[in-house]
């Protein structure tokens, strides 16, 4: 059956046919059906060449054999325990060996969990009640962060959520993302703040990245208010490096969430930080978090087959670099702007790169709309929104930027 027919009988089965609304392309999304290395099979004939990537987790491609062995050899040992199991030990000293401000962890089975319970963390271990975020910071879809949140939220022009108790939304303090300035004077207006979560480069409305300085001062500002710092690593985390967005810029925040490439594809979450405030986590402290499905043996040897891949080949990083260069340099002349950081990159339809989410709200994306679909005709699959970060993987070859240089290339003309 063809997508569109799939469609028409998806949406009398699910609210808008889809499991998570940015997939709701209109009129009707691309059904897949297999994936390998830099590529999807849909139901309507060639496959499409994918820097969409999952949303970011599949930074070794699709089903790359180090992952696919791992999850073949664990899946004969059985996929669900109820007990700890040794595999928690070795992920867990990978991520602590990675990430300056990680003493301790808690494994959790998506992002969204993981910065839900570092904020709870946060308030449970200040007692205080507030939260700042970034204005366009996604951090799941959980109450409290869904405000002015990046990814389907933005592009749907839903800046709120119904459903999310005002109370809630009016604990959750915005400022401008690149503005020291106003993170200090709302932290200086309110002493009942918490935490500020913040991703260290905005990757659900970009990607956005930090001017030079902007982390530290954010740094400074949080610890001069005796504020926790959480940066919400789950797409920066082992994608700009090893140690992710805090090793690269050199900022250490007081608590970090993973996710994403840290799952190696499958299903994870990870929030940690010193051992001092992680020691309030239940059952050690009195800030409650549980999960049936926390440290699953599948997401764990996922995870740790590409954490470990990566870290023998740290040489990708430079190479993604490279590629994301190259295209820029082959795409810069037309008009709009490229904006990249090793493997993410983003054209904006917005004649300079933007700071913030009011300048990145700027971008023409009814031109966008256009370019996605050349696109998807040239046989690349980009994100369908202006605002969703595109990814290489390691799988995207010579052959296959090249292919990408020259799709945009036309479709940009
Ligand atoms: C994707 C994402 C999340 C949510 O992760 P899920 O696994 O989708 O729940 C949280 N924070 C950031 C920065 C993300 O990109």
């Amino acid at each position: 059956m063809r997508s569109a027919d799939l469609y028409r009988k998806a949406v009398r089965l699910m609210p808008g046919g889809v499991s998570s609304p940015v997939r709701a392309i209109s009129p009707y999304p691309f059904y897949t059906t297999s994936a390998a290395g830099a590529y999807l099979e849909t139901v309507d004939g060639p496959w499409l060449l994918d820097c969409c990537l999952g949303y970011g987790p599949l930074i070794l491609g699709h089903a790359p054999e180090v992952v696919l062995d791992a999850i073949e050899a664990q899946l004969a040992l059985g996929w669900l325990y109820g007990t700890p199991s040794p595999l928690e030990l070795d992920l867990a000293r990978e991520i602590v060996a990675d990430h300056p401000s990680i003493e301790q962890v808690r494994f959790v089975s998506t992002g969204s969990e993981a910065t839900m319970a570092a904020i709870r963390l946060a308030r449970g271990f200040s007692g205080k009640s507030g939260i700042v975020k970034v204005e366009g910071g996604f951090h799941g879809a959980h109450d409290g962060v869904l405000i002015k949140a990046g990814s389907g939220a933005t592009t749907l022009g839903i800046p709120d959520s119904a459903g999310v108790l005002p109370e809630v939304a009016a604990r959750t303090l915005q400022v401008p993302f690149n503005d020291p300035d106003a993170l200090e004077a709302v932290l200086s207006a309110d002493d009942d703040v918490a935490a500020l979560i913040i991703e260290p480069v905005l990757g659900n409305i970009g990607p956005i990245l930090p001017e030079d300085g902007y982390l530290a001062a954010v740094r400074e500002i949080t610890r001069a208010h005796d504020v926790l710092l959480i940066f919400d690593e789950v797409i920066t985390g082992y994608r700009l490096g090893i140690g992710g967005a805090q090793v690269r810029y050199g900022v250490t925040p007081d608590l970090t969430t993973l996710g994403k490439v840290v799952g190696g594809g499958l299903p994870i979450g990870v929030f940690g930080g010193r051992a001092e405030i992680m020691r309030l986590v239940a059952p050690t402290g009195p800030v409650y978090q549980a999960g049936t499905f926390s440290g699953n043996p599948l997401s764990l040897v996922a995870g740790l087959a590409a954490v470990r891949w990566l870290k023998a080949n740290q040489g990708v990083y430079a190479r993604f670099d490279d590629a994301t260069r190259a295209l820029e340099e082959s795409v810069g002349r037309w008009p709009g702007s490229f904006v990249r950081l090793g493997s993410l990159f983003k054209h904006f339809f917005r004649s300079a790169p933007p700071r913030n989410y009011v300048e990145a709200k700027q971008a023409d994306t009814v031109a966008f709309r256009r370019f996605w679909e050349r696109m998807l005709q040239h046989g690349v699959f980009v994100p369908p929104s202006q605002f969703e970060t595109n990814f290489l993987s390691v799988a995207h070859g010579e052959e296959e930027m090249a292919k990408l240089g020259e799709a945009y290339a036309s479709c940009l003309s």
